[in-house]
């Protein structure tokens, strides 16, 4: 079975294409010779993984699945949320994200966050969101070398490293996308 994973991000494609179970051949954006950024219009993360999906399969009519997170701060009413990877501007630069919300969120108390992945699959005529959800909180100032965007400012619950100073398998163990793509590799593999 042919399915597309609607992403440019190769080491996102590697890490996937290593879990899912093997009669299932994967096919990158550009394996399909889609070169173009989709674009994320919507105005929630599950809005934009819905619609990496619908551009595939209206385009190209393969049967795909796409992924969109969100680093969503509590006391910022949701923000920086579907706007995360631009929050500080449109060259989506994540010192100048990072530097903005520990700005933002100087003399607040209350730091509690979260990370939220959703991930629209489009099979044939099946639609399904999985969504993946790690509660935590933002540190006051950055810690570890590891990961990426927020990854240094992050502290899951219950954990005293933030996600850049964890390995990759613990981040996946608990983290948000992990979450949401064990449910998809879970019923990709039922069917
Ligand atoms: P995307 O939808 O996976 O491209 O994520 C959108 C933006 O959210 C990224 O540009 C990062 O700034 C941030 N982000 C997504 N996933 C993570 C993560 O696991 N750790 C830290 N930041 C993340």
């Amino acid at each position: 079975m042919k399915l597309v994973f609607a992403t440019h991000n190769q080491n996102k494609f590697e890490e996937v294409k290593l879990v899912l179970p093997s009669h299932i051949e994967l096919l990158s954006l550009t394996d399909i010779g889609c070169n173009e950024d989709i674009p994320e219009t919507a105005n929630s993360i599950e809005g934009n993984a819905v619609l990496k999906t619908e551009y595939v399969r209206n385009h190209y009519g393969l049967d795909c699945f796409a992924d969109d997170t969100g680093l969503e701060v509590a006391v910022l009413h949701g923000e920086p949320g579907v706007y995360s990877a631009r929050y500080a501007g449109e060259d989506k630069n994540s010192e100048d994200n990072i530097n903005k919300l520990l700005h933002n969120l100087t003399d607040k108390e209350d730091r509690s966050a979260r990370f939220k992945t959703a991930i629209a699959l489009s099979i044939k005529l099946e639609s399904v969101l999985f969504i993946g959800v790690c509660d935590g909180s933002i540190t006051k100032e950055q810690r570890g070398e590891k990961g990426f965007g927020y990854d240094p400012v992050f502290l899951p619950e219950g954990y005293k490293e933030t996600f850049a100073e964890m390995s990759l398998e613990e981040k996946g163990s608990i983290g948000h996308r992990g979450k949401a793509m064990r449910q998809l590799i879970a019923y990709l593999k039922e069917g």
